[in-house]
């Protein structure tokens, strides 16, 4: 029943003289100074006339004052709008105009030092967007000069006005199957599952988290800020962008006790030449999720980074994001092969997508869940709303998914990404796990191209482990023989060095579909 600011103020006031956020190598706050630090930027934007329900836009790498803008506009009321750092002008057009945002926050650091030129390129689109205010180097400049005075009875007097279920921040999905969606979400959505994942993960005020992953994401901005504060835990930022070296030495010099990450991440880190190098006899804990996370590299995480209780979780955007979490005693095979169990209050079921009706346990189906987490809506799209949240409140996740005897959940796939060969039903992601361990295969993704006699047929997109040594289609071929069924055997190679990602870090296989949709060979 907390918004966010009352509950951030619990946390300030069990321990005013722990640290909240540190900027590894850089300024750091007490939960204190935290406090003071949010409610005064919280003044400023009431002073220059940010209403209730008003949206703010946050555009900018991670950095401390990201941070500072989500507690301050969910102080005030306000809808944060999650801005993507990787947008270039049309991108950043569309969403302050969908989205409606009034005030832009946007940072010029190293890294985003072209943001003032793309700002105003779009301005003249965006005709409610009446603000524009820089972070540079923890300074708010701008801000503070163009605000009026306001007193602590006047935040407070606003406050007092604010309901758990009022939307505090509009969050866009990854944009991993199209074009990305922005859901609205609640104080009452993203503080109780930021809240129930840090319960699982047993944070206390002695936690520091270590957060690489993008906080423009609900990846960093619920699961790690929103579940620190809720407990007490600090938040400790590596750096603007992920860079693995630079996460293991904050671990080591922070002493944190949990790290983030996609697989991706875990897996430049543990390759890193110096790895062994780095003390990261502090870790305890973390979570892995967005995709699935390959056994060989959950074993390393767990022995070498010391993650003994690392966490998977399964979530989306629209469901705040977490519905299923593995638990801190779960074994190996749970933590590779199962996305774990339901968080509390939460509800899951797997249904015939064609039918709706549910399945028994150990049947692929599609997963729907139901609970406080569920989105308040996509913004602004009442009828793509409709198609994913049925009128009994479920969400349909478009995840294909199978519920074991124990209750853990098996992702098998998404609806989207499921290959029809022939008439076959093809789930990429067993393909791809089975070519993992082909020798010449650093990794890859398997997707479905249009095909004259098949319908449908199945490429495999590989990054070789020598770029002067790809496989060849024979050699897959041969690989998979008489150990895949045949119809599941690739039948098109396409070698690549990378593959397109989201800024969430997941593989857009929707652009691998199209750039080898013509392409017959
Ligand atoms: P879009 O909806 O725009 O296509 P997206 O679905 O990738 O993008 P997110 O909300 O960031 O956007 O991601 C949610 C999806 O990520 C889930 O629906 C699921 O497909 C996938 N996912 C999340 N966690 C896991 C996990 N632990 N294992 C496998 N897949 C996961
Ligand atoms: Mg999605």
């Amino acid at each position: 029943g907390d918004t966010i600011g009352r509950n951030l103020d619990r946390a300030v006031a069990a321990h005013p003289g722990r640290d909240a956020l540190v900027v590894a190598g850089g300024p750091r706050w007490t939960y204190a100074e935290f406090g003071a630090a949010v409610d005064e930027l919280a003044r400023a934007f009431l002073g220059i006339g940010v209403a209730r329900g008003d949206r703010v836009g946050i555009w900018a790498v991670n950095c401390p004052e990201w941070v500072l803008v989500q507690y301050a506009t969910a102080r005030i009321g306000a809808v944060l709008v999650n801005i993507n750092p990787a947008y270039r002008a049309h991108e950043l057009a569309y969403v302050l105009r969908q989205a409606g945002v009034s005030v832009l926050c946007a940072s010029l650091s190293h890294r985003t030092s072209d943001y003032r030129a793309l700002v105003d390129s779009v301005r003249a689109d965006c005709p409610e967007l009446r603000a524009v205010h820089y972070i540079q180097d923890t300074s708010w400049d701008t801000l503070l000069a163009a605000a009026a005075p306001v007193t602590g009875a006047e935040l407070a007097a606003r406050e007092a006005t604010l309901s758990c279920d009022d939307p505090v921040n509009i969050q866009y999905t990854s944009g991993t199957t199209g074009f990305p969606k922005g859901a609205t979400l609640t104080h009452h959505n993203i503080l109780n599952n930021g809240y129930f994942v840090g319960e699982t993960l047993g944070y206390t005020e002695r936690d520091r988290i270590c957060i690489p992953v993008p906080f423009y994401h609900c990846f960093g901005m619920v699961m790690g800020n929103l579940a620190a504060t809720s407990h007490g835990a600090c938040v400790v930022i590596p750096a603007p962008a992920f860079d693995p070296a630079a996460t293991l030495r904050a671990v080591a010099d922070e002493r944190c006790t949990s790290l983030y990450g996609v697989p991706t991440m875990f897996i430049a880190e543990l390759n890193l030449p110096d790895f062994a190098a780095y003390d990261l006899t502090s870790l305890r804990t973390g979570i892995m999720a967005g995709s699935p996370c390959p056994e060989e590299v959950m074993k390393r995480v767990v022995t070498e980074m010391h993650m003994a209780e690392v966490s998977i979780c399964y979530g989306m955007t629209e469901t705040s994001p977490v519905s299923t979490q593995t638990r801190r005693d779960d074994d190996l095979e749970r933590r590779t092969a199962t996305v774990g169990r339901v968080l509390p209050h939460v509800e899951i079921k797997v249904i015939d997508p064609d039918s709706g009706v549910t399945l028994p346990r150990g049947r692929a189906g599609e997963l729907c869940t139901r609970g406080y987490g569920v989105m308040a809506g996509y913004w602004g799209e009442p009828e793509l709303t409709a198609e994913a949240v049925d009128p009994g409140r479920w969400m349909h996740t478009g995840d294909l998914a199978v519920m074991r005897e124990d209750g853990c959940v098996r992702i098998v796939g998404r609806i989207k990404d499921m290959i029809i060969r022939g008439g076959e039903n093809v789930y990429p992601r067993e393909i791809e796990e089975f070519l993992y361990a082909h020798p010449k295969v650093s990794d890859v993704q398997v997707v479905g191209v249009p095909d004259e006699r098949y319908g449908e047929e199945i490429l495999a997109c590989v990054i070789p482990r020598d770029p002067a040594d790809p496989p060849g289609l024979d050699e897959i071929a041969a690989f998979c023989r008489d150990r895949l069924a045949h119809y599941k055997i690739p039948r098109r190679l396409a070698v690549l060095d990378a593959f397109p990602m989201t800024v969430s870090g997941k593989v857009r296989k929707v652009e691998l579909r199209e750039r080898y949709a013509g392409e017959g060979n």
